[in-house]
C-alpha cells in the first residue's frame, strides 16, 4: 500500500512520521505526478487559503479531483476545509465532500483544545479519542450519504459561534464513501487508530465509480 500526503503547507511531515511507523510505503506529493500509483491520500492540517492558493499554483486541483473520483482521500483540518463543497466564502476548494464547514468555528479567544471524543467506528470504541483542536473548523451540516463518525461532547467542550445562533453545529468527523473529513489532527497524538481506520478504507477500496 502507498499513500501520499499533500505536502505543499502545513503538518504534512507528521502525517508521514505516522504512516511509516505503522510500516506504510508514503510519500509526499506536490506535483500532478506525485499521484501517479497512490492507493490513498491524505491532506493536512496547515492553512486552507493558502494550501488552495499553492494547489491553484502547482495546478494540482483537476488532478487532484480526478484522484478522488477513484481513490480515497482523509483531509484533517485544513485538509477537510479543502476537501469540502462549502465554506461560505471564496476560495479555491475541492469541493468534493458533502459537507458546509465553518473555518475557524471556535473563535480566536479559545484558538486551540483538546477534548475526548466517541467514535463508535473505531476499534476499541469504547476508549475515548484524545483530540486537538487548532484554530480548527467545525463541520456544520453533511449531505446526504455523509455518515457523522464524531460530535463534540455537550459538556466540557467550547461552543462554536453558529451552535450559539441555535444550529445544530458540534459535527467533527465524517466520511463519504471514500472520502473522510477530521476538523482535528490525528497526527499530533499517540493514537493511531484514525490513521488505521484511513488504511483500512484504503485496503477495502476497490476502484472508483
Ligand atoms: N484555521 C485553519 C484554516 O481555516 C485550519 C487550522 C488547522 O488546520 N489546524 O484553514
Amino acid at each position: 500500500m502507498r499513500i501520499g500526503v499533500l505536502a505543499l503547507q502545513g503538518d504534512f511531515a507528521e502525517h508521514l512520521a505516522v504512516l511509516r511507523r505503522l510500516g506504510v510505503e508514503a510519500r509526499e506529493v506536490r506535483t500532478p505526478d506525485h499521484l501517479a500509483d497512490l492507493d490513498g491520500l491524505i491532506i493536512p492540517g496547515g492553512e486552507s487559503t493558502t494550501i488552495g492558493k499553492l494547489a491553484t499554483t502547482f495546478r494540482l486541483i483537476e488532478p487532484l479531483r480526478r484522484f478522488a473520483g477513484q481513490k480515497p482521500i482523509w483531509g484533517t483540518c485544513a485538509g477537510a476545509i479543502f476537501l469540502s463543497k462549502d465554506v461560505r466564502r471564496e476560495q479555491p476548494l475541492l469541493e468534493v465532500m458533502d459537507i458546509t464547514v465553518e473555518r475557524n468555528a471556535f473563535g480566536r479567544q479559545v484558538d486551540s483544545f483538546e477534548v475526548d471524543l466517541r467514535v463508535p467506528a473505531l476499534e476499541d470504541p469504547d476508549r475515548p479519542l484524545h483530540a486537538v483542536f487548532i484554530r480548527a473548523p467545525l463541520i456544520e451540516s453533511v449531505g446526504k450519504g455523509v455518515e457523522v463518525l464524531a460530535e463534540l461532547p455537550s459538556n466540557g467542550s467550547p461552543t462554536a459561534a453558529s451552535a450559539h445562533s441555535g444550529a445544530r453545529a458540534r459535527i467533527v468527523a465524517a466520511r463519504q464513501g471514500r472520502w473522510l473529513a477530521t476538523a482535528f489532527h490525528p497526527e499530533l497524538t499517540d493514537d493511531l487508530r484514525f490513521h488505521r481506520y484511513f488504511l483500512a478504507m484504503v485496503e477495502g477500496h476497490h476502484g472508483g465509480e
